[in-house]
């Protein structure tokens, strides 16, 4: 315990750990951090060298996967750039749609034969992008084809479709459901048809309500979407007639998210050079995130994480659960990021080069992380705290640190500050401290792999000059 301590003490001896503290405030929820540290929460990896990556990922592709398991199909193409949007990488044509799948289905059939991708059931399997929806049929067939054959899917895997409104056609949605998805993620973020087009999005209103319906009637999968606050020149009035047309449409659940606003995209560059109006500011945002969570508890959802909205039990969240947890994520697809057990990898994002990778029988990964000895625990906070709550004594007795005493100082100063209230060896969030989640995940991981750090590095014995 004393070298845990020692460790603390080492972290920050300048300012007392000041740090990983919250700034005070009567308006916590809107002064606790001067702004979001991050997207996602989560520590830096050590990568292997280079050289090395495909060596490495051969060895992992070896071993039995030791956590739960989610796969990730990546399509990189996209009919429009939405302006908010980091990750555009390939406009669509309809040509491409063979071509991506031929080359696809070859990725899969890669690790047909490595226990890594066979060794375990897949419990949720997830098409992002880009815009899976714009492949053609024919190649949707095609891909559940393989997919059936070659990944070990679980019984009740979670097969969810992320879908883009003007995509879903009716042969579309048959498509998909005959291949077996079982869960629609539609990317929405508002009804606001003016709201809308200024971002980049096509469909109007009553489209996406006449289509939502439209997959609706076949009652075969569970249907979310996303909402999202903070977009310039959005009102209070459209954020609540966003949330109350959305719980109109008695879906399984949606989610209620925050704008990111990153430099190097188009909105970034358009309010930099006054062409757009700023994105909301942070008073403004605190406003809606609490309008949104008073909506949805008075009509009755239940909350699965911060962000998150269950109406009904068909829809579970898993893929995204195990995004941010300690799970393997088996991913294919130009510019896919995946991990398996604990290694984190990342497929080349240069669309011609993966083609060409792929066609010559190598998987192009850019890089491989080698997880550092806590990365179960460190993932473990991560996907706790974004649910609202820790549970430390239970990650103590099971990771073995004495992670209550361990974070103590910060802990005590994040409760005094509003951000938490602790009980039993457990951590909630209040509601300040579920806007800023990402940055006390950040912090909260941080500091504790500096603690063991230290502590363990003032336990070592003195080497004798
Ligand atoms: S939001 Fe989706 S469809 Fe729009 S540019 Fe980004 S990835 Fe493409």
């Amino acid at each position: 315990m004393e070298t845990f301590h020692k460790g603390m003490e080492q972290i920050n001896p300048k300012d007392n750990m000041s740090h990983y503290f919250v700034n005070e405030s009567e308006n916590v929820i809107v002064n606790a951090f001067e702004r979001k540290s991050a997207v996602h929460a989560g520590l830096m990896d050590r990568f292997a060298p280079v050289e090395k990556t495909q060596s490495v990922l051969q060895e992992v592709l070896q071993q039995d996967r030791k956590n739960k398991t989610a796969a990730y199909i990546h399509v990189p193409f996209c009919e429009t750039h939405c302006l908010y949007c980091g990750f555009y990488n390939q406009p669509y044509r309809k040509e491409q749609s063979k071509i991506f799948t031929d080359t696809l289905i070859k990725e899969i059939k890669l690790w047909e034969k490595c226990r890594a991708l066979y060794s375990k059931p897949i419990n949720a399997l997830y098409f992002g992008g880009g815009t899976p929806t714009a492949l053609e049929v024919e190649d949707i067939k095609r891909i559940f084809n393989i997919i059936h054959e070659i990944l070990p899917l679980a019984n009740d895997c979670e097969i969810t479709m992320e879908g883009r409104i003007s995509n879903m056609t009716q042969d579309k949605v048959e498509a998909y459901l005959d291949g077996g998805v079982n869960r629609f993620s539609l990317g929405v973020q508002s009804f606001n048809t003016e709201l809308r087009r200024s971002m980049g999005r096509r469909s109007d209103r009553d489209i996406i309500i006449e289509r939502i319906n439209m997959i609706k009637s076949y009652n075969n999968a569970a249907i979310v979407l996303d909402l999202i606050y903070g977009f310039p020149n959005q009102t209070m009035d459209i954020w609540v007639d966003d949330i109350k047309t959305a719980q109109s449409l008695e879906l399984d659940g949606f989610d209620c998210y925050q704008l990111n606003v990153f430099p190097n995209t188009p909105l970034g560059k358009r309010i930099a050079d006054g062409s757009i109006s700023p994105a909301l500011d942070v008073k403004t945002k605190t406003d809606f995130f609490l309008k949104s969570i008073e909506l949805m508890e008075e009509a009755l959802y239940k909350r699965l994480s911060v962000n998150h909205w269950q109406r009904t039990t068909r829809e579970r969240n898993i893929y995204n659960q195990f995004a941010r947890g300690y799970a393997s994520c088996l991913s294919f697809g130009a510019g896919a990021g995946g991990n398996i057990n604990g290694y984190n990898y990342m497929i080349l994002r240069d669309y011609k080069g993966y083609s060409e990778a792929i066609n010559h029988g190598v998987k192009p990964i850019m890089g491989i992380s080698i997880p550092d000895k806590n990365y179960a625990l460190y993932k473990e906070i991560a996907e706790s705290i974004e649910n609202g709550w820790l549970d430390l004594a239970n990650l103590e007795n099971k990771y073995n640190y004495p992670l209550l005493s361990m974070t103590e100082p910060v802990l005590n100063q994040w409760e005094k500050a509003g951000v938490i209230t602790q009980k039993s060896g457990k951590i909630i969030l209040t509601k300040a401290g579920q806007f800023w989640f990402v940055n006390l995940s950040q912090l909260l991981q941080e500091f504790i792999k500096l603690t063991i750090k230290f502590s363990e590095h003032s336990n070592k014995p003195e080497i004798a000059g």
